[in-house]
């Protein structure tokens, strides 16, 4: 049975964080298993408080779980604060370098609530050298790299500062807040240690019901998924891409705010 953790913050709609990625992870076929590193009191409309774990407790389940059961693939998500990441650094250490994993550098929500403190940064760049890939959306691409991504060619510079200078093996810059097409850009090295980017065209799916909760926890879920089976990462991106496109599609509204992310089959 082929096995996800999931490093993250707990969101109790079910619409992002922990609880999304467990639905995604059992769409693709995975068993979840899961780390909360925050729980967050929250509705469809916004988020209304985060309470970090304390630190120790999430070194404490990382541990303890990575000592009994080898994951396949792990996604970190929301870690919320800085003594969190470094812990889950700490905690990693027990994972085997072979065990691939995706790192979704969650900063802030959609409604601006904060959900990695500032301070934090350094130290969640100071992991990114150990993921297969990293996937900041535009905003979080700006933020750590300093490059308005916002056009292609800033998205670009950005794409390689996070090669450069973070010493990332693949990063994949969502274009969803893109003006226009959501086209992400795919930045890897190729065996020369040459930078390799790649546009991944996207197209704008017209939501009935407005804003979709998630997306990004699901994406990064999604690709986690697809390593843990054996994909190559551009065929894992492939498919998760596919797969949020169909989940936005489909998305419909539970609450009074954002929509949650269409139950699709993966293909
Ligand atoms: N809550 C948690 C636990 C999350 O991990 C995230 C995003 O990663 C959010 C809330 C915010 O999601 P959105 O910006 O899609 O509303």
């Amino acid at each position: 049975m082929t096995c996800v953790l999931t490093i993250a913050g707990s969101d109790p709609t079910g619409g992002a964080g922990l609880q999304a990625d467990l639905q995604v992870f059992r769409d693709f076929g995975c068993h979840g298993a899961g780390v909360v590193t925050a729980l967050t009191i929250q509705d469809s409309v916004s988020v209304h408080s985060v309470l970090p774990v304390f630190p120790s407790v999430v070194l404490d389940q990382l541990r303890t779980v990575l000592r009994d059961i080898q994951p396949d693939a792990v996604k970190i998500g929301m870690l919320a604060s800085d003594d969190v990441v470094r812990n889950v650094i700490l905690g990693l250490g027990e994972l085997p370098a072979s065990v691939p994993i995706v790192i979704d550098p969650v900063l802030q929500a959609s409604d601006g609530k904060v959900l990695l403190e500032r301070r934090a940064w350094p130290t969640l760049q100071g992991l990114f050298a150990r993921a297969s890939l990293i996937t900041p959306n535009l905003h979080e691409s700006e933020a750590l790299t300093g490059e308005p991504a916002a056009n292609r060619r800033g998205s670009e510079a950005a794409a390689r500062i996070f090669l450069d200078d973070f010493d990332v093996k693949a990063v994949l810059i969502k274009g969803g807040h893109r003006d226009g097409a959501p086209d992400d850009l795919l930045a890897s090295c190729d065996a020369q240690g040459e930078p390799q980017l790649d546009w991944l065209g996207g197209e704008r799916i017209d939501l009935a019901g407005g804003r979709v909760h998630g997306t990004g926890c699901a994406l990064s879920s999604a690709i986690a998924a697809g390593l843990a089976h054996g994909q190559e990462l551009r065929a894992a991106i492939d498919v998760a891409r596919s797969f949020v496109a169909r989940g936005i599609a489909e998305a419909r509204a539970l609450g009074r705010g954002a929509s949650f992310l269409g139950r699709v089959k993966s293909s």
